[in-house]
């Protein structure tokens, strides 16, 4: 890109991954909305199969759209490789996939967005898969929920919907300890607020449908190889460590190194269960990191206006954003996310579930649904949304009691998503 420089975080949300189309000259990113790929020749197509080389057969696996977003997600967390899939729940399958087999266990954050809660407590019961909860505020309790079983560690870097920043570095040593990789759901801080790397993550997902995309018009998952994780040694990850049948008995922590987890991720995982993105999905992805680095600064900044005027509403019981100095995570927020601490926060009703019904029912420029990361000014109530399959003891313990209220503050002029708030605050 710049023979000379390492180029900054601005530089690498624009440029990272992507040139001039080599066939066209095209500068943007072109979409390949091609299913297949044709085959130079007979050995060419042999060694694409046999992975002695890389390229593309068939989108389900690769694509060149897809692969200038994985590339860009990666230099983006500063990991050794990226795999762009259809969902974020996609990208947690698919890392699971490749961690788990039957019988195993993980620990997990339960502070965490609810659909994730669904996935890890059902549907991963159906492979076999055991998840046993811990508090995302306190590292003692990830190691307390260690057993000879346990496989993974997950948390949220910034946990949905509480406003909660976790102490990554403290977890981390907890999965050194054990000798099991972290992985960190990045998607409410992103890259341009935290680099989970940095505090000794091994996997990142993200939901790239929230902030990355940064424009509710696409869903799409990404997962990080940081690279640090030592398949081989630990040899308790077979996928990694032990001879691949479906490929002529290839190791892949020998073979691929410190890019193992990806290409497994990717070759084994995603090419059998098939939650691939599609190449348009990933181009209106890829346009939307490339304003990242500006969107995030003004959510935050929003946020934080927004927060402070709460925090004074006479209707208001609580506010809960790491951006307030008096916020218990403060401290934390200073040091994870010191540009803002994101723009999804929650807050506490006085009046309880009948107000916050009145609430969502009565904004205007916020829109009512489930979803962040906007360019717009989302507003939710849990409890009687996306928390509502869950059991009142596990709304409470996710930080979605009948009180609180979710909003995730969007790029409009602050002044007006205040006057919203005051006017539907007064209604209710
Ligand atoms: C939205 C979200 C997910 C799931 O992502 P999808 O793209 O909706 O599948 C996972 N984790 C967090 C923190 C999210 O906000």
């Amino acid at each position: 890109m710049i023979a000379d420089r390492k180029p900054g975080f601005n530089t690498l949300a624009i440029h990272a991954g992507a040139q001039p189309d080599p066939a066209t000259g095209a500068r943007a990113t072109p979409i390949y909305q091609t299913t297949s790929f044709v085959f130079d020749d007979v050995e060419h197509a042999a060694a694409l199969f046999n992975l002695e080389t890389f390229g593309n057969i068939y989108t389900r696996i690769t694509n060149p759209t897809q692969a200038v977003l994985e590339e860009r997600v990666a230099a983006l967390e500063g990991g050794t490789a990226g795999l762009a899939v259809a969902s974020g729940h996609a990208s947690q399958m698919l890392v699971f996939h490749t961690l788990l087999e039957p019988g195993d266990e993980f620990v997990s954050a339960r502070q965490l967005y609810g659909g994730s809660i669904n996935q890890f407590t059902h549907s991963f019961k159906k492979c076999g898969w055991t998840v046993r909860f811990a508090d995302t505020t306190d590292a003692d309790s990830f190691r307390a929920a260690l057993t000879p079983k346990t496989k993974a560690i997950f948390v949220e870097s910034i946990a949905n919907p509480g406003g909660i920043i976790t102490d990554i570095a403290a977890v981390a040593a907890v999965a050194k300890e054990a000798g099991v990789p972290l992985i960190v759901d990045n998607t409410l801080a992103t890259p341009y607020l935290i680099r989970p790397i940095e505090h000794g993550a091994d996997i990142i997902v993200h939901s790239l449908t929230k902030f990355l995309g940064g424009h509710g018009n696409s869903i799409g998952g990404a997962i990080v190889d940081c690279g640090t994780f030592d398949w081989l040694k630990s040899g308790r990850y077979p996928t990694l460590s032990a001879p691949t049948a479906s490929y002529h008995g290839i190791t892949f922590a020998e073979t691929f190194g410190n890019f193992a987890f990806a290409i497994a991720c990717r070759v084994l995982s995603l090419r059998d269960l098939g939650p691939a993105i599609s190449p348009f999905n990933a181009f209106l992805i890829l346009t939307g990191i490339e304003t990242l680095p500006l969107r995030m600064q003004r959510h935050c900044d929003n946020a934080l206006a927004v927060a402070t005027w709460l925090s004074r509403h006479p209707k208001v019981a609580w506010v809960n954003y790491a951006g307030l100095a008096d916020n218990k995570y403060h401290a934390l927020a200073k040091r994870y996310c010191p540009q803002g601490a994101g723009a999804v926060f929650t807050f506490g009703l006085k009046g309880g579930y009948e107000a916050g019904i009145a609430l969502v029912s009565n904004v205007k420029l916020f829109s009512h649904l489930a979803n962040i990361g906007d360019t717009r000014s989302l507003i939710i109530h849990p409890a009687s949304t996306t928390h509502r399959q869950l059991t009142d003891e596990q709304r409470m313990r996710a930080g979605a009691g009948d009180e609180v209220v979710r909003l995730s503050i969007g790029l409009e002029d602050v002044d007006d998503i205040i006057a919203d708030l005051d006017q539907a605050l007064a209604a209710a």
